[in-house]
């Protein structure tokens, strides 16, 4: 078995270093080895020689201290408390038995660090378990507390599981010719239920496996399809906490995979939160989703984060690296290299390649790329938005003239990423005097994922990073913003002062923003503002469209015709997607240059247009498949 001949070589190459002593296991942890210490004092000052034999075995090495000497927990807990000065201002400290690792969490994490980390060195010195410290968020966030306490709860399964996974990737490799191909699932020539399957002989890789929300018949990716095989599947990568990437990775688990989900940290937050409310509203709804809050528990025991640029093997012939796609918090463009430099491909899940005022534009630069998978939405002829800036000022007159008139603003949002965005423009507005006095109501689970947010600032662009470090400076701080605590409140906002309303579903698909609707759209001082993409089929498209009389479900569950009056505006140019001109430039800049490109992720002309224009523009293969088709790459 080559996983057990592959942790011999390496017990091996262990043995010929001048830290052998201090290691008394060695095994794998997902796709890391971990080197379990007796003494850690001999590892820490062989930080170079570790280093070394990481890049001689090509592997990830961390270390962990041998259960056998670490420290009783309350003791140590004392032990931090007293080493720590109190202006780091602790607000939590975390023990992780199944690793070792203690975390402490704190409002000035430089001071728990101390100068150049010599105070995390004494602390490990004094306790043997390894200290990490992280910064406490400014906002509590319920979920990122509940995902750290499962991780702990789950500790020893988890462990488990993770030795299983890193013997299956470290398999031995059998096939001798190399191949390639690529079977598109869901979200091709359609937006929503996003799902790819990689095949090579060796290894078969899930890329995001999401749902339409939009959609009751063509709501989950096509797995019927032969060769998807779930017990078989090696790993699923996934993207960004969108449900239309997300949404149907618990279903995986309840039918037989038992691999790894691939994603960041905050996108293992962020689609925790999602998936979570998906199950909620469907429940509420009187839908049935073929998954339940177990599988979504199985999601989290199995997600293995890794930081953009980690370069991770996630199957014996497969490594990938996630790079910043500009899109919402932690979401990646995923560079996948394939055997020993036999095929590397990039696939940009959803792309945002402009500055917005929460993130950087994506990553184009990769070793080696022969064909892009990419984002397609607004990749039509037509689709050529407005500057950012001059969307904000549309957006912020709109806003202004409905309040002076005295009405109010809903405007129905995407929980993740276009309601931050919005936030931290009205924010900015309120702070240059342009609005004043205006309160801005926060409704689904918008709170929650700003407070996931504020949690992972390394995540954001540097200048909206910067305010968050400066706590009086946190736009998200702002007493302009309310978070709406149940129907009583919104009842309330309804027949209030004039306001602006931030609330899910983007897509009017569900959720609160059906009730303000429907109490707002009758009067023509209020106004709709949308800033997101309107999925085919949806009420917002509808809307959008022109419908004026709406049926809904009414107070006693009868239908009832809803007359809308109200101003409806859309405002482009918030959008997380690039727009035509965005996603040209991208692939100009991109280097090096790819051989084909596949368009996915846009309605069935956009791809089929986006294709044909990529082909003239820059003479390569394009193609923009229908679902269920397999294109063989190599
Ligand atoms: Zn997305
Ligand atoms: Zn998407």
């Amino acid at each position: 078995m080559a996983a057990e001949e592959l942790l011999k070589e390496i017990k091996a190459a262990v043995k010929e270093t001048p830290f052998a002593d201090a290691v008394t296991n060695i095994d794998f942890e997902g796709p890391r080895v971990v080197l379990y210490c007796g003494n850690l004092d001999l590892l820490m000052e062989n930080g170079e020689k570790i280093k070394e034999l990481a890049r001689k075995l090509r592997k990830r090495i961390i270390l962990r201290p041998d259960p056998s000497i670490l420290t009783d927990k309350e003791e140590a807990e004392r032990k931090i408390r007293e080493l720590v000065p109190p202006e780091a201002k602790i607000t939590d400290i975390i023990f992780s038995e199944d690793v070792g690792e203690v975390t402490i969490e704190a409002e000035k994490p430089g001071v728990a660090i101390g100068k150049g980390g010599a105070l995390l060195r004494e602390i490990m010195h004094k306790i043997s378990w390894t200290p990490k410290v992280i910064r406490a968020p400014p906002i509590k966030s319920e979920i990122v507390h509940n995902i750290r306490l499962s991780m702990i709860y789950s500790g020893a399964e988890r462990r488990e599981i993770l030795r299983k996974i890193g013997r299956r990737i470290h398999r031995e490799q059998k096939a001798k010719d190399g191949w390639v191909r690529l079977t598109t699932l869901g979200g091709a020539r359609e937006v929503g239920r996003s799902c790819f399957l990689l095949q090579t002989p060796e290894s078969k890789v899930m890329l995001d496996c999401g749902v339409n929300v939009a959609s009751d018949d063509r709501a989950f990716p096509h797995l019927e399809a032969p060769e998807v095989r779930l017990p078989e599947l090696d790993a699923v990568v996934l993207t960004h906490a969108h449900l239309d990437h997300c949404g149907f990775i618990p279903y995986l688990f309840k039918y037989g995979f038992e691999g790894p989900v691939y994603c960041t940290p905050p996108t293992r937050d962020l689609a925790v939160l999602l998936l979570l409310d998906y199950l909620d509203i469907a429940e509420r709804e009187g839908k049935q989703l073929p998954y339940n809050k177990r599988d979504i528990g199985s999601f989290l025991t199995h997600c293995i984060t890794l930081e953009y640029g980690d370069v991770t093997d996630i199957a014996p012939d497969i490594r990938i690296t996630f790079h910043n796609a500009g899109h919402i918090l932690g979401s990646s463009v995923v560079h996948i290299h394939i055997g020993d430099g036999l095929y590397n491909i990039v696939y940009t899940g959803d792309l945002k390649f402009d500055r917005t005022r929460l993130f950087s534009p994506a990553v184009y630069s990769f070793p080696r790329v022969e064909t892009l998978i990419i984002d397609s939405t607004y990749g039509g002829a037509e689709d050529i938005q407005p500057y950012r800036t001059d969307a904000e000022k549309v957006f912020i007159q709109t806003v202004l003239e409905t309040i002076k008139r005295g009405g109010k603003v809903l405007i129905p949002a995407f929980a993740v990423g276009r309601a931050q965005e919005i936030m931290v423009l009205l924010e900015s507005a309120k702070r240059s005097k342009i609005i004043d006095g205006i309160p801005v109501y926060l409704d689904g689970m918008i709170w929650e994922a700003t407070a996931i947010h504020t949690a992972y600032p390394e995540y954001l662009s540097q200048e909206l990073r910067e305010l968050i470090f400066k706590e009086e400076d946190n736009p998200f701080l702002s007493d302009m913003f309310i978070k709406v605590s149940g129907p009583d409140q919104r009842a309330e906002i309804i027949d209030g002062e004039p306001s602006v309303i931030l609330s899910t579903a983007g897509m009017m698909a569900g959720g609160p923003v059906l009730e303000y609707f429907k109490r707002l759209a009758p009067d023509p001082k209020n106004t709709l503002i949308f800033v997101g993409y309107q999925g085919e089929g949806s009420l917002g498209r509808r809307i959008q469209k022109g419908w004026r009389e709406i049926p809904m479900q009414g107070e006693k569950g009868k239908l009832e015709e809803v007359k809308v009056n109200m101003e409806v505006r859309t405002v482009e140019g918030f959008s997380g997607h690039s727009d035509r001109a965005q996603l040209f430039n991208y692939i100009r800049r991109m280097s090096p240059k790819p051989d084909k490109i596949i368009s996915v992720h846009g309605d069935d002309t956009k791809c089929t247009d986006f294709a044909a224009a990529l082909h003239k523009l820059f003479r390569v293969e394009t193609r923009a498949p229908l679902n269920l088709e397999t294109i063989r790459l190599r």
